[in-house]
């Protein structure tokens, strides 16, 4: 990982501001950052003007350090919350996803948990483009099958079934993540149609059943 070491002292100095803590050298941000290659990095960060000779962030280095810190919240709350990870597993988990994950893919991260303020251990999440735009048009990423309105396509985002004998039975209609299905009938019953076969659900099923609009 290339920029791992600079994103996680930008990263840290950003903690330290949120805390109101001083920063005088590396060692300041925590124990495990003192060493060789975050020095390299604080060369590499005063050199781009993110954070100037006594380690305080420029305007571009915290512009730099709110997105590290918006993606990892959100990573935490997306295997925490929505993947049910303990919080450790969580975390460390967060920790590699901030590096690798693009703005446009962590805005649809964001939409798809609904704008979450804040993270599992209750510090804000640094609001992105997205979170500005919800607040005019609300547009869910996924939505239930039973919320869907009738004769629309869809594609399968994900199921969370009470039992898996019931996810098998789905499969087995080829009602799998990523397979389209249209709604044909709500009332009496929800009926979608997969392919060429129709098949009629229980509420209670077509709320377990995640989509998301053609
Ligand atoms: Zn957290
Ligand atoms: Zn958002």
């Amino acid at each position: 990982m290339i920029h791992a070491a600079t994103d996680e002292v930008l990263e840290h100095l950003w903690y330290a501001v949120e805390e109101n803590r001083q920063v005088h050298s590396l060692g300041d941000l925590g124990a495990d950052i003192d060493d060789a290659s975050f020095r390299s990095a604080v060369y590499e960060l005063v050199a781009d003007n993110a954070v100037d000779s006594s380690l305080q962030l420029s305007d571009t280095g915290t512009q730099r350090a709110k997105r590290i810190v918006r993606r990892h919240r959100l990573a935490e709350v997306l295997f925490f919350e929505a993947m049910g990870t303990g919080l450790d597993d969580a975390e460390s988990s967060a920790c590699e996803m901030e590096h690798m994950l693009s703005d446009v893919v962590v805005d649809r991260v964001c939409t798809f948990l609904g704008h979450p303020p804040v993270c599992p251990h209750g510090k804000r999440i640094p609001g992105g483009d997205c979170c500005r735009l919800y607040s005019k048009q609300i547009e869910p990423l996924v939505m239930r099958v039973i919320d869907l309105p009738v004769g629309a396509v869809a594609s399968i985002a994900f199921i969370a079934p009470k039992t898996l004998a019931r996810l098998e039975k789905l499969a087995a209609f080829g009602i799998v993540p990523g397979s389209e299905i249209r709604l044909v009938a709500r009332k009496p019953s929800c009926v979608i149609a997969a392919g060429a076969t129709s098949i009629a659900l229980e509420d209670e099923i077509g709320r377990e059943i995640y989509v998301r609009l053609r």
